[in-house]
Order: C-alpha cells, then sequence, then structure tokens
C-alpha cells in the first residue's frame, strides 16, 4: 500500500464556464479521462467514477475570510485545525507560531516514526538547505522553505534532493520541467523534461516509497499573476505530469491531488472561498475522497490508509 501525495497550490472548484474558468477551458485529458469526460468544476463534484474521485474540499474551516496558503498548508499537512489556532487565515508563508508544529507533526514525521519509507519528491538547491538547516525552522533566510511542504520534509529529515536527484530523474523540480533551474540557477547539466517526463520520475519515487509528497505552486502564482491563457497552460501542465505519473506508478498507489485553497479557477480575483480541488485516483479512491470533507482530513485519512489498525 504506497500513497503519494500530490499538491497543487490555489486551484478551487469553480464555474463550468469556459469564459470564466481556466479549469473549464483547459485542454485535459487525463483528467477529464478520470472524470469520464468530466471538467474538474463545481458542477461535477462529488464524481465517483470507476478509476478516479472528484470532490471539493472546503477550506475555510468554518472562519471567516479568504483561505491562505501558510494556514492551509499547516492544515493539510499537519491535519491540526490551523486556522483556528492561529486564528484567521493567513499567508502566503507559514506564520512563525505554527513553525513548529508543522516541521514535528506533519504527516512526513509521523509516516517516518512510524518505520514508513517516506519521500519529498521536490529538489531544492543544497545551499539553500544547508542553511536552513543551521538556522531552523524560525530562521530568517528560509526564502521558499518557508511554504508547508519542504518546512514538513525538513522538520522530518527528508528534505535531502538536490541538483544531483534532479539530474538522475531521483527528483522533479518545484515548476516540474527543468527549466527553471536551468534558466535561474544555471543548472545547466540538467536534462530539459515534458511535464509527462517529470510525472515518470515521480512515479519512480512514489515506487520505492510508501508516502510520497510532491508540492507545485506555479497554479497559485499564476492565479494572482497571470493571464488567462496562462492560467490555462498551467493546469495543462500538471494534466501532463499527472499523466506521467499514472503511466508510470506502481499498482497498489493511491494518488491524491489536493489543494489548500480556490484562486486559479476565477482569475478575475485572487484567493476564492470555492472548496478545494480533490482528486484521488487508485483502488478505494471513493472511500477515501468521501471523507476528505475538509483540509484537516487528509493526514488521517493518509495515515490510516498506511498504517491500518
Ligand atoms: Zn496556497
Amino acid at each position: 500500500m504506497r500513497v503519494l501525495i500530490l499538491f497543487v497550490d490555489g486551484v478551487g472548484l469553480g464555474s463550468s464556464d469556459p469564459a470564466v474558468n481556466p479549469l473549464a477551458a483547459a485542454d485535459l485529458p487525463v483528467l477529464r479521462g478520470l472524470l469520464e469526460g468530466r471538467a474538474p468544476v463545481a458542477d461535477a463534484a462529488p464524481f465517483h467514477g470507476a478509476s478516479a474521485s472528484l470532490v471539493g474540499i472546503d477550506a475555510t474551516l468554518g472562519v471567516a475570510g479568504t483561505p491562505q496558503s501558510g494556514t492551509g498548508h499547516a492544515a493539510l499537512l499537519t491535519g491540526e485545525d490551523a486556522v483556528r489556532m492561529f486564528g484567521r487565515h493567513q499567508g502566503p508563508w507559514v506564520p512563525t507560531a505554527l513553525r513548529p508544529m508543522v516541521a514535528e507533526r506533519s504527516v512526513l514525521a509521523r509516516a517516518k516514526a512510524a518505520g514508513l519509507r517516506v519521500a519529498f519528491a521536490n529538489a531544492y538547491p543544497e545551499e539553500l538547505v544547508e542553511r536552513a538547516a543551521e538556522e531552523g525552522v524560525a530562521g530568517r533566510r528560509l526564502g521558499p522553505l518557508r511554504a508547508g511542504p519542504p518546512m514538513a520534509a525538513l522538520g522530518a529529515g527528508v528534505l535531502t534532493r538536490h541538483t544531483a536527484a534532479l539530474e538522475r530523474g531521483d527528483a522533479v523540480a518545484t515548476e516540474i520541467t527543468n527549466d527553471g533551474w536551468i534558466r535561474h540557477l544555471g543548472r545547466t547539466s540538467l536534462p530539459r523534461l515534458d511535464p509527462p517526463a517529470a510525472g515518470r520520475n515521480l512515479a519512480g519515487i512514489a515506487r520505492a516509497h510508501d508516502l510520497t509528497l510532491f508540492a507545485h505552486y506555479t497554479t497559485d502564482t499564476v492565479g494572482h499573476r497571470g493571464t488567462f491563457q496562462e492560467a490555462v497552460a498551467s493546469i495543462e501542465k500538471v494534466d501532463g505530469f499527472l499523466g506521467g505519473v499514472l503511466e508510470g506508478r506502481p499498482g497498489d498507489l493511491l494518488v491524491v491531488v489536493v489543494s489548500d485553497h480556490g484562486n486559479l479557477e476565477d482569475p478575475s480575483v485572487q484567493h476564492t472561498r470555492n472548496p478545494a480541488l480533490g482528486v484521488v485516483v487508485g483502488a478505494g479512491h471513493r472511500e477515501f475522497a468521501e471523507r476528505m470533507v475538509d483540509l484537516t482530513r487528509v493526514v488521517p485519512l493518509v495515515l490510516e490508509r498506511l498504517l491500518p489498525a
């Protein structure tokens, strides 16, 4: 029994109008195939098909205001009611007060403590991780490690994939393809990958572990700053990536695609209070998806699946 959590930031279930919602306008052969012709929009959920389920995940957690990444990541990765704990939705980074919890009590740390093989598939530059290891999660120079997924990985001791791992296909760039690493970080030895090839690499990592986490954020940044066409392209990239994952996955893998709040589904505004995207693929998808009602439910469901009583 294996689980892959494929986190995509800022994707909610919105309108079925392709003039409004990039997820309704995009060419998504993989997701539409899983959803038997449906687009991942509000009207289509809940859906439980032969191989996959689509559900909306409550990201508001009963708190007023617009859900944000910092508290959302904390809730999603620890199963704790992080929004109430902090008192409000807060982002984009995990608030300092919640960092010890994310580092010490994430699903990665808990699965590892239970003896499971745990992987964080994202590659991060080695120099950044070395600095963070010296400073700890309260450090001032954490940069992108202030996001929940790498912070949880740092706390669990699995933020271990860097340039060499990316080069041999044993890690995946946060942006999916290696373009950013090649262009902005000067890692010219890295192969240029298309999204399906990166997805096959992620499937290989998931095959070698009980629990694998991968996190992607471009969907949220494009939702904030991109054009409608860029929003369409960003979800099409995720679709191609998911296709590669499914192609290379081991038979006992449950793929859990989750987001932390809405944004991309309505480029005319910033974050939304729409339910966050939840797609579950693999044996037992329905039982899992039906109970994934809000952000705090993901961790207990994953641990229950990996560590049956
Ligand atoms: Zn977010």
